[in-house]
């Protein structure tokens, strides 16, 4: 067969050639080391956890070497695609500080794009008929039926499924039949010409995993579609490779691809880059571990954690512990480092899925909200309470020293930094007597009683502190002493402790009292300020609502 004719009668537009691809997509200029990376979705709107992951991990390693890490939309199932899904993934990889140094931006390509798939027909066409010229593919006309009767036969003699040897009839179909189908309009695919005999061995070696023998491959699959669109297999060697992609950092189910694309890469005279393959983030399921699903688990979304309010900072710090295990003790000996200093190690990526651990998130969220000033804490919580508050984010909105008073409140005791706060959905159920309208609270309170207490105990302390609120005075806690001690609470705890029996109770017992009737809560942060923040007249109301409650 003369490989030429073939080639120009199923590709006769195409007239570029792979030598000029290669000038114009030169290597890059980057220093020794540097890695090139990219994050390569499909548009499906959907940003999974454990796409954040991969998308971490390969731009760490690009900023980190020097290098460059760019996205890549992978758009060719039409089918899968959503309208504006292409948007909502980068929005979503930016909420969480992600950037690309290169992609398919509204304000224009540069570099090696174009970056979505479906803008490079063009490209894969030349390669795809480069390959055929050197009789490395062909075209196949099997239909769905024909397809499925190879493969019942294969099923029928326990052979290995796929279309290959004897079993790849349009291998031998000669160049007239061919053209003869051609002519006709009968549509075809593009295949892969595997080698005849190859029932050798690959061997593959990453960081994580050392070195593995996987069998070579030996199936005829699809380059192009029969609507000369690229199977994902394709796509990854052409695209990679006038990329300059030299570090793919992919989910490991690509792993047992790895002879295929080898051998496709050799045939196409490419280098072929380092990989990658990352284990999936895993969780429980009864006594088995299984990965994180899209139909099946909320927390799968990279929205999800959003959504709750934990800030993205500790969503990406929590990655880093599960992608390089010695993170934290970095992080231990460099307290006051940003996590962005870290180095991330190849060699030290977990081999097998990791468990998503709430529990750790939460931990490390309150350490990450404790180290965030009362300014970044005040612009953050706008930002998530603006979508998902609006109770808060009208209180936040309103007056800005007096939210940033209530920020001081949870934040700090003393001069301690408190780590209570682990997202900013907590902020309202904690601070509901703070956030919360006046009207809406006063529905919604559910009193936590403390039994130590009478009714009457109660009533009268509250009747009594209800004459003068002192909330303007900066001695309130003095003046709380001597009102206590009229009633007959002792000012003095140690003197209490020696001699209970004496008093009615002590000056905290009637801080507690108080502190039930305005918040609903036994316990809360200082009193006082949050009186202060409440104002005269909602204390008043919350106090009266209380007398007539109980
Ligand atoms: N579009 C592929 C996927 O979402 C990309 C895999 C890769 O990174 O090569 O699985």
């Amino acid at each position: 067969m003369d490989n030429n004719k073939l080639a120009e009668l199923i590709f006769p537009d195409v007239t570029g050639t792979v030598s000029g691809l290669e000038e114009r997509f030169p290597k890059r200029n980057l220093k020794e080391g540097a890695y090139v990376t990219r994050f390569a979705p499909s548009p499906t709107g959907y940003m999974h956890i454990g796409g954040l992951y991969a998308a971490m991990i390969s731009s760490r390693l690009a900023q980190q070497t020097g290098g460059v890490f760019y996205l890549r939309i992978e758009d060719t199932d039409k089918k899968r695609e959503i309208e504006g899904g292409t948007e909502e993934i980068i929005r979503s990889l930016a909420d969480y500080g992600v950037a690309f140094d290169e992609g398919p931006f509204p304000d224009g390509e540069k570099g090696y794009g174009p970056y979505k798939q479906s803008e490079r027909r063009d490209i894969y066409r030349i390669c795809a008929k480069e390959l055929m010229k050197a009789g490395q593919a062909y075209p196949c006309f099997c239909t769905a039926k024909e397809l499925d009767a190879i493969r019942k036969e294969q099923e029928e003699k326990k052979a290995d499924i796929g279309y290959y040897g004897r079993y790849a009839s349009c291998r031998n179909l000669s160049y007239e039949q061919i053209e003869e189908k051609i002519k006709a309009g009968v549509p075809f695919v593009v295949r892969l010409k595997a080698p005849e005999n190859a029932d050798g061995h690959v061997t593959y070696s990453d960081p994580i995993r050392g070195s593995i023998q996987m069998p070579e491959n030996r199936m005829d699959l699809v380059l192009l579609k029969s609507d000369g669109i690229p199977t994902y297999h394709f796509a990854h060697v052409v695209d990679d490779h006038f990329m300059r992609t030299n570090l793919v950092v992919r989910g490991d189910e690509w792993m047992a691809s790895y002879p295929l694309h080898k051998q496709m890469f050799d045939m196409c005279g490419f280098k072929q880059p380092e990989y990658l393959h990352i284990s999936p983030i895993m969780k429980m399921d009864g006594a088995a571990k299984r990965k994180l699903s899209k139909r099946k688990d909320p927390e799968a979304a990279a929205e999800f954690y959003l959504e709750q309010g934990f800030p993205p900072e500790s969503v990406m710090e929590y990655l880093l512990t599960i992608a390089n295990s010695n993170y934290e003790e970095w992080h231990m000996k460099n307290p006051q480092k940003p996590a962005g200093e870290f180095q991330l190690s190849l060699n030290k990526m977990p081999s097998s899925g990791a468990l998503f651990d709430m529990v750790k998130l939460t931990d490390v969220s309150r350490e990450v909200i404790a180290g965030f000033t009362v300014d970044e804490c005040e612009r953050k919580i706008l930002e998530w309470a603006k979508k998902h508050e609006p109770d808060l984010y009208l209180f936040a909105g309103k007056n800005s020293g007096q939210f940033r008073e209530t920020i001081g409140l949870w934040k700090m005791s003393g001069k301690k930094v408190r780590k209570d706060v682990a997202k900013w959905s907590e902020l309202m159920q904690m601070f509901d007597y703070l956030y919360m309208p006046q009207e809406k609270f006063q529905k919604t309170v559910s009193y936590e009683m403390d039994e130590k207490y009478t009714k009457d105990q109660l009533r009268e302390a509250v009747l009594a502190y209800q004459k003068d609120l002192f909330l303007n005075s900066d001695e309130w806690f003095e003046q709380m002493k001597a009102l206590g001690e009229q009633m007959g609470y002792c000012p003095n705890m140690k003197e209490y402790k020696k001699n209970p029996q004496s008093y009615k109770g002590s000056i905290s017992d009637l801080c507690s009292m108080i502190r039930i009737a305005v918040t609903g809560h036994k316990n809360s942060p200082d009193l006082h300020t949050i009186m202060k923040v409440l104002g005269e007249e909602t204390v008043q109301q919350r106090l009266n609502d209380f007398l007539a409650r109980i």
